[in-house]
């Protein structure tokens, strides 16, 4: 079925789909460990790649063993995983992105584009809040804001689910890209003031890789003629 202008709130995922969505997005920022570690040793401690992979491996154990039948409690499950397995920074702040995503909301049991956008929003608040880094402060959000706010400018553009998701994980990546050129105001790169110019941060990465491993899981999805349409 051809999607067409107007028709993004029809499309959606079931929960298996985000479920198994979960677990792609999952296994690509775990791939991409020996990445991590590299930039987050230039300019950190070298463990934000070991950290990820602790927290979305529990998250995968838990999403796998457990008959989640809500997409919140896929979310909040994944969030709370990182919470209490990762340690360090990220996994507060990963964590937070997760449970904040679906802390006071409606259940549900599909995404679509307008729910995925107001989740994420609720998600980005919840970190900025916990944090205090804004845009700019070399950190996730310099990915993560960038991405949230394609997804919004999209669904007010009736964009479809695939070009929504495709903008944001460009603009993701643009928002990593960014941050060469910055200098850091929070976690451990903020000691190294100008010498952490020409090094991406490590947390926007892990953000740029989750953007890009949700588009290209949806449009595999539609590929294959399995994306749904109310
Ligand atoms: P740690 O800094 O404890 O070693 P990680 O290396 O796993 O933790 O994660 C570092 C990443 O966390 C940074 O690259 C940055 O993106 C993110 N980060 C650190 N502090 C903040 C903050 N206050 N707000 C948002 N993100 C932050
Ligand atoms: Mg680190």
């Amino acid at each position: 079925m051809m999607v067409s202008n107007g028709d993004s709130l029809k499309t959606y995922l079931t929960i298996d789909q985000v479920k198994e969505l979960f677990l792609y997005m999952g296994q690509r920022v775990i791939e991409s460990k020996p990445l991590l570690t590299s930039i987050d040793s230039a300019i950190g401690d070298g463990d934000h790649g070991i950290g990820m992979e602790v927290g979305f491996k529990k998250a995968a154990e838990i999403l796998q063993n457990n008959n989640l039948t809500t997409v919140n409690s896929i979310f909040l499950e994944t969030g709370k995983a990182m919470i209490s397995n990762m340690g360090g920074a990220s996994g507060i702040l990963f964590g937070t992105l997760f449970v904040a995503s679906v802390k006071d909301k409606p259940i549900i049991h599909k995404l679509n584009l307008e729910l995925l956008a107001s989740f994420i929003q609720s998600g980005l608040e919840g970190v900025k809040a916990r944090g205090k880094a804004e845009l700019g402060d070399k950190t996730m959000i310099d990915a993560l804001e960038p991405a949230v706010k394609a997804l919004h400018q999209a669904l007010e553009e009736n964009e479809d689910l695939i070009n929504a998701l495709k903008k944001a994980s460009e603009k993701a990546q643009d928002g990593m890209e960014n941050t060469k050129n910055l200098i850091a105001k929070f976690g451990r790169a903020k000691s190294l003031g100008e010498r952490a110019i020409g090094h991406q941060d490590a947390g926007a990465t892990t953000i740029s890789i989750m953007f890009e491993a949700i588009y290209t899981f949806v449009n595999e999805l539609q590929n294959k003629g399995e994306l749904q349409y109310e």
